[in-house]
């Protein structure tokens, strides 16, 4: 039976690659057999690759925020001193899992909307930073490149870790290059997969200090299991060969054919932005410099409600997203992360245009 589904324009999930939606309808393979090994040993060397990384790919059952968790807790003892810029809701979530962790975040705060400065590195002892690159709450781009060389040049033992979710495959980002230890992603954002897959990247730095910690979403134990392709406890192994088939139709060649993929992700976003600025909508990233390419987000204009324009969207096909923390009912966001046709997107621009010529 065939249902009709609005088409997404969220910041994750997103719409399916066709690979991803082609892989779903295979008959279930058993995790412990020689074709999930190869799979799980070809999605982790594809995702290393992808961040231009000389470490490991770890891959966790659970959403994005299993990684975030796991890598914190593998990385950090109880009482280690690591800044995190708060500047938007999933920033929010690092100083929680750090504060649950028994870590002693350092936090600056940062208006939501702008993007974070290597001056705001805040004085005194520091053993490692909790990063967000795109911070999809707010639809900023943060230089996680410069926040990383301000925190080596204070403490170069520090540990540098990054939010990769919504930039992963999405925008530019290198791990050991950037200065960066490790990152966290998921297979709902820009790998066009189903959620329930998280990956963890581990530089060769994170690698020499990983420890044991926890049980269930213990690095070290999976990165022993996954080194021998297998995985400790039983994988979404549907969303692991998901998303391996993306990758592989999507960017056969890893980094060779992403930036192109980065500039079309952009463009697509910047469309949204030209629509937005002919309607007189208001962006929430306060510079055009500071937009992240996996989601627009603008202010709601007078007169429309959240949930007015969820229902005029959702009436042409469409779903968006709202606003989170102190932007609920403030904002709306649409992204073009996910897989469209180029009819698809046109129709989406259009649509945009129709539903907000009405405020
Ligand atoms: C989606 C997202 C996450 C993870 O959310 P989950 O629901 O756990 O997958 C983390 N950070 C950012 C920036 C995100 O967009």
């Amino acid at each position: 039976m065939a249902v009709t589904r609005p088409r997404l324009l969220t910041p994750g999930p997103v719409n399916l690659h066709p690979a991803a939606l082609q892989a779903l309808t295979r008959p279930q393979l058993h995790h412990r057999s020689p074709e999930a090994a190869a799979l799980v040993r070809g999605l982790r060397a594809r995702l290393a690759a992808l961040l231009a990384s000389r470490g490991e790919a770890v891959l966790l059952g659970g959403s994005g925020t299993a990684a975030m968790e796991a890598v914190v807790r593998a990385l950090f003892r109880p009482a280690a001193r690591v800044w995190v810029p708060v500047a938007g809701k999933f920033a929010e979530r690092w100083v929680e899992i750090a504060r649950a962790a028994g870590l002693e975040p350092q936090v600056t705060e940062h208006p939501w909307g702008a993007a974070v400065g290597p001056d705001d590195l805040p004085p005194g002892r520091i053993d490692g930073a909790l990063l967000t690159h795109s911070e999809t709450s707010t639809g900023v781009l943060h230089p996680v490149r410069s926040l990383a060389a301000a925190v080596r040049a204070r403490a170069p033992e520090a540990l540098v870790v990054v939010d990769a979710v919504t930039s992963f495959l999405v925008a530019e980002l290198e791990l050991e290059s950037w200065g960066l230890d490790a990152a966290v992603s998921g297979s709902q954002k820009g790998a066009m997969s189903p959620p329930g897959l998280a990956f963890a990247w581990l530089a060769p730095r994170a690698l020499e200090r990983l420890r044991p910690s926890g049980y269930y979403l213990d690095l070290s134990r999976e990165l022993a299991a996954q080194r021998q392709g297998q995985t400790a406890f039983t994988p979404p192994i549907q969303i692991v060969e998901a998303v391996h088939d993306v990758l592989e139709a999507a960017w056969p060649q890893g980094r060779d054919d992403l930036a192109r993929h980065w500039a079309v992700k952009a463009e697509a976003t910047a469309r949204f932005y030209a629509r937005g600025a002919e309607l007189g909508l208001r962006p929430v990233p306060s510079r055009e410099e500071a937009r992240s390419p996996a989601t627009a987000a603008f202010y709601l204009p007078r007169g429309w409600t959240s949930e007015a324009l969820s229902a005029a969207f959702a009436e042409r096909g469409w779903r968006v997203a709202g606003g989170q923390g102190p932007l609920k009912g403030r904002i709306f966001r649409v992204s073009a992360m996910g897989y469209f046709t180029r009819a698809e997107l046109e129709r989406a621009y259009n649509d945009f245009t129709a539903v907000l010529r009405r405020s």
